[in-house]
């Protein structure tokens, strides 16, 4: 037994185990599930913002431009033919430069390249001609144009934004030009620049060749977008939303959307890292709401596994004692409330059933005479013990056929074995419920009477020998017993004095001539 507990693990304990497990790999999933939708739910949602947010500057930029050009157009054709005026000149390009702030610096030029008019004035250009980038596209291409950006010869970086000046007579006069120093505060870093930067988030502008025109960090402006994982398909697409890893190598989420008219690309990025953050606070509420179910669903486990397990435990411990008496019934009341266990139950049940019909037979067996049925005198002697042990008086009758010899020499031992079963019929007449009927010997038989006085014995024995007297046997006619009587009534004495008494008896009364009955001293 010792090795059956420390050899195997208890049923209570891998249902514990089966309980805690189930529980904590359910809890946990849900927790890694939970964990992988709410952080997929932040990082398209902080893309989505910034695809908003990077939609709707690049809408507000858009309409920034067109206004401007209309700016230009409106005053180019304010001058048109009044390019000889300086006067009208000058007051169009200082209206141009102050009334709206658009510009950093204006310009106008005739149409060989010729400063007309500039503002503000500390731009030294009056009466020069006009070499940059800018001035020189407007020059050639005589159309409305937003240029890319460049250096100008005094090292500003800007973009150009110019209209044609044609008077009435359809002649090409000039241009009238805004310029927008990218790397000094100016009117796009203006609308950029309201932008509220949190948490690490960010804006930046580019151009088609991954120029920066636009970055928080004006030391990067102008230069060239490297080491950026996303920036290829961001250009691909003009509009959209993108997990990145920037140029510093942090994790960014992105959105970015494109102003059609210069094809510049307007970016508003926010570090994963940051969108991240309230997600330990959402997974703390999450374990403190799953938590009293994740308890329930164990208990649950738990409860129901130790329910399956009851009646195989219970049927368990009882297969230990399958020898009690009462064993039969305590299984008969173990619940066995499922198919399995029921048929178990079953099962062990005519087993013990079985096993105790054995039992039963075999001492039945061991206590039996097989010829005639009555107790043997292993069973005379197990009840004289037990009455020994109880102190309960009784008193004792043996018999013994007279002159059986002469009966099986006679009518053969067949005919014998019938006249000693008819005896033991005729005992058994004489036994009460609580007496004992028993072979003794070949022909030798006593009857034990419980708590019955030396006299009333002696009467029974008389009236048992009369009878036998006269009984008609079958084939041998009439036989007669010698009977010899003691009792055990002083507990005191060893029950051995009356065994050997009431032989002594007998042989008394077999001495005195037979078919009589005698008192043991
Ligand atoms: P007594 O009056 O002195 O008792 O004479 P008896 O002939 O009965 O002598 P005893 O008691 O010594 O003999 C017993 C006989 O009982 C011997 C044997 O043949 C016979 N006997 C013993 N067991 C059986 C048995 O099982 N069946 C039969 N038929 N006879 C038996
Ligand atoms: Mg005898
Ligand atoms: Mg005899």
């Amino acid at each position: 037994m010792s090795t059956l507990k420390s050899n195997f693990l208890k049923l209570n304990r891998l249902i514990l185990f089966l309980a805690i497990t189930a529980t904590i790999l359910t809890f946990l999933n849900s927790f890694y599930s939970n964990y992988e939708v709410q952080k997929e739910q932040l990082i398209s949602q902080a893309i989505e913002v910034n695809r908003a947010y990077a939609n709707k500057l690049a809408d507000t930029t858009e309409v920034f431009l067109a206004a401007s050009r209309q700016q230009l157009t409106y005053a180019a054709n304010e001058v048109r033919n009044k390019m000889d005026n300086t006067a009208v000149l000058k007051h169009a390009a200082n209206r141009l430069k102050y009334q709206t702030n658009s510009f950093n610096s204006v310009v106008i030029s005739d149409s060989t390249g010729l400063a007309q008019a500039v503002s503000p004035e500390t731009v030294n250009l009056l009466g020069k001609r006009l070499k940059s980038v800018g001035s020189l596209e407007a020059l050639k291409k005589r159309k409305a144009l937003i240029s890319k950006p460049y250096l100008s010869t005094i090292n500003n970086l800007l973009v150009f934004i110019s209209a044609p000046i044609v008077d009435d007579q359809n002649n090409y006069r000039g241009f009238l030009g805004g310029t927008i120093y990218l790397r000094r505060p100016n009117i796009l870093s203006q609308i950029l620049g309201e932008h509220y930067y949190k948490n690490g988030s960010y804006i930046y502008v580019i151009d088609k060749q991954k120029e920066i025109l636009y970055h928080p960090d004006k030391s990067r402006i102008g230069t060239f977008i490297q080491n950026n994982n996303g920036i290829d398909e961001i250009i691909a697409n003009n509009e959209g939303g993108i997990s990145l890893r920037n140029s510093k190598g942090i994790d960014m989420l992105a959105g970015y959307a494109i102003v059609p008219s210069t094809d510049w690309i307007i970016i508003t990025q926010s570090p994963l890292q940051s969108t991240l953050l309230p997600l330990k606070g959402i997974m703390e509420k999450v374990i403190l709401k799953t938590l009293p179910l994740a308890i329930i669903v164990f208990l649950f486990i738990w409860w129901f596994a130790r329910a399956i397990s009851r009646p195989l435990k219970q049927l368990a411990d009882k297969a230990k004692s399958l020898d009690s008496p009462t064993v039969s019934d305590e299984i008969e009341h173990i619940n066995s409330w499922y198919v399995e266990s029921l048929s178990l139950k079953k099962a062990i049940l005519s087993g013990v059933k079985l096993l105790q019909n054995q039992i039963g037979q075999l001492r039945l067996d061991a206590d039996t005479d097989p010829l005639t049925g009555a107790n043997n005198r292993r069973g005379f002697q197990m009840r004289l013990e037990e009455l020994a042990a109880q102190g309960t008086t009784f008193s004792l009758l043996s018999l013994d056929i007279d002159f059986f010899k002469k009966v099986n020499d006679t009518f053969g031992h067949n005919v014998g074995d019938e006249v000693l079963k008819q005896q033991i019929q005729i005992m058994n007449r004489f036994s009460r419920e609580q007496d004992m009927v028993a072979r003794t010997g070949g022909e030798e038989f006593v009857l034990l009477l419980k708590e019955t006085s030396q006299d009333d014995a002696l009467l029974v024995a008389e009236r048992l020998r009369t009878a036998i007297a006269e009984e008609v046997f079958d084939v041998v006619g009439h036989i007669t017993v010698s009977i010899g009587v003691a009792s055990w009534l002083d507990h005191s004495t060893p029950v051995k004095k009356v065994l050997l008494s009431v032989d002594d008896a007998l042989y008394e009364a077999k001495k005195q001539g037979r078919n009589r009955c005698v008192m043991g001293k």
